[in-house]
């Protein structure tokens, strides 16, 4: 990085591997990952099912840890926390957007939006201001904050999951195959919102399994077989319009999977 300022990343794994015990046999979810995400980048995981997107996302995600490696989120590490304070790291640095929305249904839109808050010491005031101004930012009208959450669209809702997500301003947002219970259209515009808030500064990962939806981010991971095949920055806005299948692959756009240090 030269003698600019270090940038702390927001993700910086290494060498992650997760080894499931099964009934008499182990599952290798995780062959040896490493992976640097400087903040503000928009990053989509991609790759078959089984090659390991969910695992590495509940470590990301501070659901789960490694059986080996380590992870730094924001700068701390946390590869062998507890439950408890995984917990902890959750609540304040990551925000969760999840392809069924996972809202409380009968909970109208506002009491969604600032249930991440209701454990917190922030001020009844300023929960309200937050919650108010996440679902702002995420265009949805006020009229609706009053509604419960299961009279809204699947567009709605999963804009109100985006704003929840967004209440405890985390340092990273996962979402996982945010567009997947939702048509084109929709899905469309729920990208469009993730790259608006990607454009003010949010750091994205998002897995998905669609490569037009990817190609709207800047930067593809490819899983397969608990191993990252392919790292590729997005450069070209072309590519971006026109879908991943025109993402050029060539040997110098990709970041080598193997790097101990990854790609800050
Ligand atoms: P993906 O999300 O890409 O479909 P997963 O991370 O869910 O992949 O799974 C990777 C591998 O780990 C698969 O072989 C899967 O069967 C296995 N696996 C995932 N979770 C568990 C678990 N809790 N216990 C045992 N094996 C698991």
């Amino acid at each position: 990085m030269g003698s600019a300022a270090p940038v702390t990343p927001v993700i910086e794994a290494r060498d992650l591997t997760k080894v499931y015990d099964g009934a008499g046999a182990e599952t290798h979810a995780l062959r040896g990952v490493s992976l640097a995400i400087a903040p503000g980048e928009f990053t989509a995981i991609m790759g078959p099912s089984g090659s390991g997107k969910s695992t590495l996302m509940h470590i990301l995600g501070c659901l789960d840890i490694p059986t080996t490696g380590t992870y730094a989120l924001a700068g701390q590490d946390v590869s062998a926390l507890d439950d408890y304070e995984l917990a902890e790291v959750r609540r304040t640095t990551v925000g969760f957007v999840f392809q069924a929305f996972n809202l409380l249904p009968r909970s109208t839109v506002l009491r969604n939006v600032l249930m991440p808050m209701l454990y917190t010491r922030v001020a009844r005031d300023e929960r309200d201001e937050r919650a108010a101004a996440a679902l702002r930012a995420v265009g949805l009208e006020e009229k609706l904050w009053t509604h419960r959450s299961n009279e809204l669209s699947g567009g709605q809702m999963q804009r109100v999951a985006i704003a929840r997500s967004l209440v405890n301003d985390p340092s990273l947002v996962l979402a996982d195959e945010p567009t997947g219970n939702l048509d084109t259209a929709t899905g469309d515009s729920v990208m469009e919102l993730f790259g608006s808030l990607n454009a003010e500064g949010r750091t994205i990962v998002l897995i998905t399994h669609e490569p037009d939806i990817a190609a709207r981010t800047h930067r593809i991971v490819r899983l397969q077989d608990g191993f990252i095949v392919e790292d590729a920055a997005i450069a070209d806005a072309h590519v971006r319009q026109y879908g991943a299948g025109a993402i050029p692959v060539a040997d110098d756009a990709l970041h080598p999977a193997a790097a101990p240090d990854g790609d800050v």
